[in-house]
């Protein structure tokens, strides 16, 4: 028998299935909590903390995409400490990351009221556009590490398990085994990863080209010119020594 809890979210009970999130729970509510790693299909894991919330009688605020809600809870998501919270987080995201083609990172950054010169002297990721193959670009200055492409490439979607975080600290990526370019790696091109990706980290090959200046007519005779190598290639006779 499926049990329920309840709980008092900004001073309103509340009663969830047991299981079920913070951050379902305050949706419930109709409490507006911000997120950018959390994914409806995707496994939650609490990666960008943006969606902090305070709990009576817990020391640490909860990331309530994975805090299970839990009978008598007394939470806030909208307290000082909170907003302070998730005002830095956004804050240092700007500051290391390119948003520019985020716009609900950006949203988010005029709602909280972030300072974007508070940590204007620090480390900046700066990346090369990665142009591997013939169907998407992958631009990690644009990358917030929020995993959701590598979640859709394992075991949420297409168990293609072609990427992952690579490094540590700041030189932390994502990236194929060894880097490999990914035509090299097990990437089936399904694009579920640019479909989930939330800024132009990663983006159709087409949408780059037209963005950075080429003409339709130039793009179709690029991919013909493509094409036409590659059938050459298939052709040509296997060649040993
Ligand atoms: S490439 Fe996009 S989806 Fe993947 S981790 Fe970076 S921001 Fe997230």
């Amino acid at each position: 028998m499926n049990k329920n809890v309840t709980l008092t979210i900004d001073g309103k009970r509340t009663t969830v299935p047991e299981g079920a999130t913070l951050l379902d729970a305050a949706v419930q509510c109709g409490a507006d909590v911000p997120t950018i790693c959390y994914h409806e299909h995707c496994t939650s894991y609490g990666l960008c903390r943006l969606c902090v919330v305070e709990v009576e009688g817990q020391r640490v605020l909860a990331a309530a995409c994975v805090a299970k809600a839990q009978a008598d809870m007394t939470v806030s998501t909208a307290s000082e400490r909170v907003i302070r919270a998730r005002r830095t987080i956004l804050e240092m995201l700007d500051s290391a990351v390119d948003l520019s083609e985020a716009p609900e990172i950006e949203d988010q950054l005029n709602d909280y009221k972030a300072d974007r010169e508070r940590f204007s002297e620090g480390w900046e990721r700066e990346c090369e556009v990665v142009d591997d193959n013939p169907m998407f670009i992958r631009d990690y200055s644009q990358c917030i590490l929020c995993w959701r492409c590598v979640q859709v490439c394992a075991d949420d979607a297409q168990y293609a398990f072609a990427i992952n975080f690579s490094g540590r600290g700041h030189e932390t990526s994502i990236s194929t085994f060894y880097d490999q370019q990914l035509t090299l790696s097990t990437c089936v091109f399904c694009g579920q990863c640019v479909g989930v990706c939330p800024t132009g980290a990663l983006k159709p090959k087409r949408e780059w080209l037209l963005e950075t200046g080429h003409e339709q007519d130039e793009i179709i005779k690029l991919t013909q010119a493509k094409r036409r190598k590659k059938k050459r290639r298939q052709e040509r006779p296997y060649q040993t020594g």
